[in-house]
């Protein structure tokens, strides 16, 4: 069975040219939540490296918005853009 991906934008360290990255979102949530080393990749250079601080907490703000979307879809707010639809 397939696992959730999440698409994430990395810069290569070699390059600095960016490109998507994808990793399962059950391995990002859990490297965070215990502290674990993410491991990115980079195509143009086919290099693996160690997430940084700024890029883990890419990750953590990716994370987050993927759980806010399903609540932002359902709550109160959906009301103004029926309103708009008729
Ligand atoms: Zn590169």
């Amino acid at each position: 069975m397939p696992e959730p991906q999440l698409k994430i934008p990395v810069t290569c360290p070699h390059c600095a040219s960016e490109s998507l990255a994808e990793l399962p979102i059950a391995l990002i949530a859990n490297a965070l939540l215990i502290g674990k080393a993410i491991r990115l990749y980079s195509r143009c250079h086919d290099h693996y490296w160690t997430a940084t601080f700024a890029e883990r907490e890419q990750l953590r703000k990716s994370l987050a918005a993927l759980e806010i979307q399903p609540c932002a879809q359902l709550g109160p707010p959906h009301a103004e853009h029926l309103r708009a639809a008729r």
